[in-house]
C-alpha cells in the first residue's frame, strides 16, 4: 500500500517521500481512512509504531483541504509530558508544508515566548494540559475554533492525574469536533473516560 492510496493531500505524500517514508505502517493504514472519514477513533498503539503520523497526517490533510482565514488553532494535541510535546512537534513539522504553523506549549519553561508565538497565530497546538490552562487564563490562546482534538498517550495522562485539567480544557473547546485517542494500554478507567469524550469511536488495534 502507498500513502497516495490513502487519499491524503499530495503535498503531504511528497513530503513523506523526501523523508523516505515509502508505505504506511499498520496503525497508519488502519487509522487514517477512519480519521479522514470524520470518525472518532480509539487506538491502541505503542510508541515507535508511527502513531504520530497516524493522527498527524489526516489532521494536516484536513487543514490543507479547508484553509481558513483566521489564525486560531484548529487542531489540539494533548500530551502528558514536555518531552512528548517536543517530539510530536518535531515529527509534525517534518510532515507538514512550511506554511503550517505548529506550536508546542508545556510547563517548566517561561510563559512569555509561548504566549507570543500563540498570539502570532497558529494552525495546530501540541500541549500539556496544565500549561494550556495557564495560557488560556492569560487569554493567550483561543480554542473556540478547534475542530480536531487528540489525546496522545492517554493512559499516561490519566496515570499522571490530569483528569481535572482535561475536564477544564474540554470546556474551552467546541463540543462539535472530532476526537482521537491513542494509548499504549487500556484499563477500566480509560474505557470510562473514552465513553465520556468519544462519540461512536472506531476501535483500532494493531
Ligand atoms: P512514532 O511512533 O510516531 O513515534 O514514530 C516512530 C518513528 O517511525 C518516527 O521516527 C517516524 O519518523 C517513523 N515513521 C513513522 N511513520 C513511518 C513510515 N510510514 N515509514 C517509515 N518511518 C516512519
Amino acid at each position: 500500500m502507498s500513502f497516495s492510496s490513502l487519499y491524503i493531500d499530495e503535498r503531504l505524500v511528497n513530503q513523506l517521500g523526501t523523508l523516505g517514508f515509502e508505505s504506511p505502517t499498520p496503525i497508519q493504514s488502519a487509522a487514517i481512512p477512519h480519521i479522514l472519514d470524520g470518525k472518532d477513533v480509539m487506538a491502541g498503539a505503542q510508541t515507535g509504531t508511527g502513531k504520530t503520523a497516524a493522527f498527524g497526517l489526516p489532521i494536516l490533510h484536513k487543514l490543507l483541504q479547508t484553509p481558513s482565514e483566521h489564525k486560531k488553532a484548529r487542531a489540539l494535541i494533548l500530551v502528558p509530558t514536555r518531552e512528548l510535546a517536543q517530539q510530536v512537534k518535531q515529527s509534525l513539522v517534518s510532515y507538514a508544508p512550511e506554511e503550517m504553523k505548529i506550536e508546542a506549549v508545556y510547563g517548566g519553561v517561561s510563559l512569555k515566548p509561548q504566549m507570543d508565538s500563540l498570539r502570532a497565530g497558529v494552525d495546530m497546538i501540541i500541549a500539556t494540559p496544565g500549561r494550556l490552562i495557564d495560557l488560556h487564563s492569560k487569554r493567550a490562546v483561543d480554542l473556540r475554533q478547534v475542530e480536531q482534538l487528540v489525546f496522545d498517550e492517554a493512559d499516561r495522562m490519566l496515570d499522571m492525574g490530569f483528569k481535572d485539567e482535561i475536564r477544564q480544557v474540554l470546556r474551552f473547546i467546541p463540543k462539535e469536533r472530532q476526537t482521537l485517542l491513542f494509548s499504549a494500554t487500556f484499563d477500566d478507567s480509560l474505557f470510562t473516560f473514552c465513553k465520556r469524550i468519544l462519540t461512536n469511536p472506531e476501535l483500532i488495534e494493531v
